[in-house]
């Protein structure tokens, strides 16, 4: 198996969990694999698929996938090939033809096209390996991205009686886990469940104040990387995007209300390198492979944290240090809530929501809440890779008796006949006096002029935090705030809220200095103006292939050649992810550059 890992893709060891779940694919055992985004997932089966007679079948989703996929495997002289319906017949019969003559190893397949009845017949007259079912929680209505046609896929069991099936997916909780399993009629499955954890993120989340103001800021860290930012509307894509035109940052778009065509176009030229910032609806996803996304952004807080989760996960699939960004507010909040409202499966998205706004507003391990809300436990913490473990935020000292101070306001400015929202409370709290006040009296109560010491912006943020946490409720059209359950306990001392206080200028230099120097200490002896040179050659390779440049090298490949810049073919076998096929073709080139920039060619 080691001398199949090293001779194909170049690499030296197994990854943690490869291992096992190769030997129970070898063993022809079913098996259901959770592996985080980068963890490796194609390989336990790509690798078994190359060592069992006959052909491996990988049922995939999105036909963009399936492409990179077969080009990725082709490039490492690997046999594999697809089915699908942007074929001419002429293709379609010719891949069919390498199919019946049992050239192929991998053959990647849509749920649909999996059950066409030509496709059935075709298969039951190829020697199959092995069934693939990747993204596996599309089959559950627990999971966050339900595929009709994914519920099909249990026929596979039924028609193929003695054909192992291997599902993968890289997030699902328990209740995912037992559908999938039990969709697909697994056979005493070998289950295989990763660690959730991405070490190699790093997770900063704030309140959101001047959006563009927000994200220019983040883009200036990050020149010259690749990054998503993601929105919650389309109407948030277009604006942001112009916004960024107009600022001069070169950037696509990508959302569901864009033709195919532009979709493609967008996608493209992100995945080829040719523009680094893409601005998207979550409608951009699961078709994107490139791997060395440098950062995320959300503009909005996404619905659950499912959905984080799996954002986020596009960051850093080469294992290099990557930065998740989020940016929410309550309207975020009140915006999903609205739509959860009018949804039949109602509660489970309110309280998917709740846990997501819950994790945003209340300062913790980022990992470490993540991790637990997929049933795991951290095993490091401080994780030294979120916010709250670098010390970035500053925690409010006596968060109690703010958080008393607030609510007891609110309970006493809503004993008339109606409530009120969070800028009127805030206007009490600080002792605003003004017609309203006065009238109703309010400049009387105990809580007038409270936190007079305190900046309009920490007041809100206060209550915004403890609507997050479940303190405070806003309701009705008005949005008026009302004290919850949780919040009376918090009156009583019961429970105290955890809350951070707004970044002040000086802070957001300090951690933006402290993040560059940690970030040039990551480059190691990697010498940065030879990974430039790299990656245009890399960019140069790609164009001429049309295929998008990650399938030629990873940057975790480029940038260990920078790093051990190697001047012949034998060094150059020892670079991280060379395999034979991979030497070939590319050693030679690479060399070159290498040699150019010693200033050793002629
Ligand atoms: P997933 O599908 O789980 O997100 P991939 O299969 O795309 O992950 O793998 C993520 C990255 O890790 C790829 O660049 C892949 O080549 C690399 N990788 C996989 N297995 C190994 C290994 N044993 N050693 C080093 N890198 C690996
Ligand atoms: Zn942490």
């Amino acid at each position: 198996m080691l001398s199949l890992l090293k001779q194909h893709w170049g690499y030296e060891s197994f990854l943690a969990n490869q291992e096992d779940v190769i030997a129970s694919v070898v063993e022809k055992r079913d098996t259901l694999t959770v592996l985080s985004t980068g963890g490796g997932k194609s390989l336990c089966f790509q690798l078994p698929a190359l060592m069992a007679p006959g052909m491996a079948v990988v049922v995939s989703p999105l036909i963009s996938l399936m492409k990179d996929q077969v080009d990725s495997l082709s490039d490492m002289g690997i046999r594999a090939c697809y089915l699908n319906s942007t074929m001419t017949s002429e293709e379609q019969f010719d891949a069919a033809l390498d199919v019946r003559e049992g050239k192929i190893k991998l053959l990647y397949l849509s749920p649909e096209r999996l059950l066409a009845e030509s496709t059935i017949e075709l298969l039951a007259y190829s020697k199959v390996s092995f069934f693939v079912i990747d993204e596996a929680h599309c089959i559950s209505h627990w999971g966050h991205d339900f595929r009709e046609e994914y519920r099909n896929l249990r026929v596979i069991k039924e028609t193929f009686k003695n054909i192992p099936v291997h599902a993968f997916t890289a997030t699902a909780t328990r209740e995912v886990q037992r559908d999938i399993v039990g969709q697909l009629k697994l056979k005493d499955p070998g289950i295989h469940i990763g660690r959730i954890d991405r070490p190699n993120l790093t997770y900063r989340i704030y309140l959101r104040n001047n959006i563009m103001r927000e994200i220019k800021g983040v883009l200036d860290k990050h020149k010259g990387e690749g990054g998503i930012i993601y929105c919650l509307r389309r109407k948030d894509v277009d604006s942001v995007s112009h916004d960024l035109d107009k600022m001069g940052i070169v950037n696509v778009r990508y959302h569901a209300g864009m033709s195919d065509k532009d979709r493609h176009v967008s996608q493209d030229k992100f995945s080829r390198e040719e523009v680094d910032v893409i601005v998207a609806t979550i409608a951009f996803g699961m078709g994107i492979d490139r791997s060395n996304i440098r950062y995320i952004i959300h503009a909005g807080m996404p619905k659950s944290l499912e959905h984080y989760q799996q954002e986020t996960g596009r960051a850093g699939r080469d294992g290099l240090p990557a930065f998740c960004y989020m940016f929410y507010s309550g309207a975020d909040y009140r915006l999903w809530s609205y739509f959860a409202e009018q949804s039949r499966d109602r509660e489970v998205m309110m309280k998917k929501l709740g846990d997501m706004y819950n994790f945003a507003s209340r300062p913790n391990c980022r990992h470490r809440t993540l991790v637990n809300y997929f049933g795991e436990e951290l095993s490091k913490v401080p994780c030294g890779s979120c916010d709250y473990c670098l010390s970035e935020l500053e925690m409010v000292e006596d968060a109690l008796t703010v958080g008393q101070k607030i609510l007891s306001c609110v309970l006493k400015v809503s004993e008339g006949r109606y409530g009120f929202g969070a800028g009127y409370v805030a206007d009490v709290l600080k002792g605003k006096m003004d017609e309203r006040v006065e009238r109703l009296g309010h400049n009387e109560i105990p809580s007038f002029a409270l936190m007079r010491d305190e900046s309009d912006m920490f007041v809100r943020n206060m209550i915004e935090q403890l609507v997050g946490q479940g303190f405070l409720v806003k309701e009705g059209e008005y949005l008026t705030l009302a004290v919850t359950q949780k919040g009376k306990q918090l009156l009583l001392g019961e429970i105290s809220p955890v809350l951070v206080k707004p970044l002040v200028a000086a802070k957001k230099k300090e951690i933006t200095v402290r993040a560059a120097r940690k970030r040039v200490e990551e480059w190691a002896e990697a010498d940065r103006g030879l990974f430039q040179e790299l990656r245009e050659k890399r960019t140069e390779l790609a164009a001429n292939k049309g295929v998008p440049a990650y399938i030629i090298f990873s940057d975790k490949t480029l940038r260990d050649i920078a790093a051990k810049k190697p001047l012949t073919k034998a060094e150059f076998e020892g670079i991280y992810g060379v395999g034979q096929s991979k030497l070939t073709s590319y050693a030679d080139i690479f060399i070159k550059v290498v040699k150019e920039h010693k200033g050793l060619s002629k």
